[in-house]
């Protein structure tokens, strides 16, 4: 098994790995011998991750919504690299608040980043791994994606979208070799639920059967797996890293 746990000669890209569970599923395929492209909003950001990991770790600015910025991050990563074995729609964020005093523009801008992003990123990396006939996709949804949240109606309809492309995408590119499959991260420890409030977390952590929030690595190992030789007839799927969150 652990060879096909290998990804040397594989180049990865995972959208924002400047911190959090981005970051850690760079490591994890750093660590495993792949050449990591880290890409987020801060130049500064991406260059030092890209340093802290080493190997083959480039990191290059660009935010997933837009176009210009995708085309000029997968035309750097041909130059260096050659190829794009996988790819990593994980740049997500929330802005939270009731729906009915939810402002529009809070709705566009998560819709934008988390769903639109990774119709962008995969749309170029698609066309490289259609020629390729090799790749894989992984698109990073939410627990809150699969049963709502409130406080989240932007945030889960993102996520729900992510699990409804997600299964396109791989009915579409399967007969070219790419396969494409969702993680739906409960409650991880990170920034982004650094935000939460005493009472939310209290909620959520009472919710987890496994009685602890997760970590980033814990992801990073799904994605791994789904990305490595080992899930070489998984498509279409959506994997819970939740503790059991999902089923209590
Ligand atoms: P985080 O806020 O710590 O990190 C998100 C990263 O994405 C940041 O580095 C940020 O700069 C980057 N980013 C934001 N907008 C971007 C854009 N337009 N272009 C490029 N990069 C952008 O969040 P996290 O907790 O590490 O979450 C990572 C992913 O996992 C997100 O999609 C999130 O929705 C999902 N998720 C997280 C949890 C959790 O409990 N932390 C649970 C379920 C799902």
């Amino acid at each position: 098994m652990e060879s096909r746990m290998d990804f040397k000669g594989r180049t990865v890209v995972v959208t924002g790995s400047g911190r959090g569970i981005g970051r850690a599923i760079a490591e994890a395929f750093g660590a495993r011998g792949a050449d990591v492209v880290i890409c987020d909003l801060d130049q500064q950001v991406v260059e030092q991750v890209a340093a802290e990991i080493g190997g083959g770790c480039v990191g290059y600015r660009a935010n997933v919504t837009s176009a210009a910025d995708i085309d000029e991050l997968f035309r750097n990563v041909m130059n260096k690299f050659g190829r794009v074995d996988v790819v990593v729609n994980n740049a997500g964020i929330t802005r939270d608040g009731l729906m009915v005093r939810m402002d529009e523009k809070d709705w566009d801008m998560v819709l934008d980043i988390n769903l639109k992003g990774a119709f962008l990123v995969t749309k170029a990396a698609a066309r490289i791994m259609m020629k390729q006939r090799y790749g894989r996709i992984i698109n990073i949804s939410s627990v809150a994606g699969l049963t709502g949240n409130v406080g989240q109606a932007n945030y889960s309809a993102s996520k729900a979208g992510l699990v409804g492309f997600t299964k396109t995408v791989a009915k579409e590119l399967a007969s070219r070799g790419v396969t494409a499959n969702a993680v739906a991260p409960g409650f991880i420890e990170t920034e982004m639920t650094e935000a939460l409030s005493d009472s939310a977390r209290e909620y959520l952590l009472g919710k987890v059967i496994l009685g602890r929030p997760g970590k980033p690595e814990e992801v990073a190992s799904a994605v791994v797996f789904l990305a490595s030789e080992a899930a070489s007839y998984v498509t279409g799927q959506m994997l819970a890293v939740d503790g059991g969150l999902v089923i209590s």
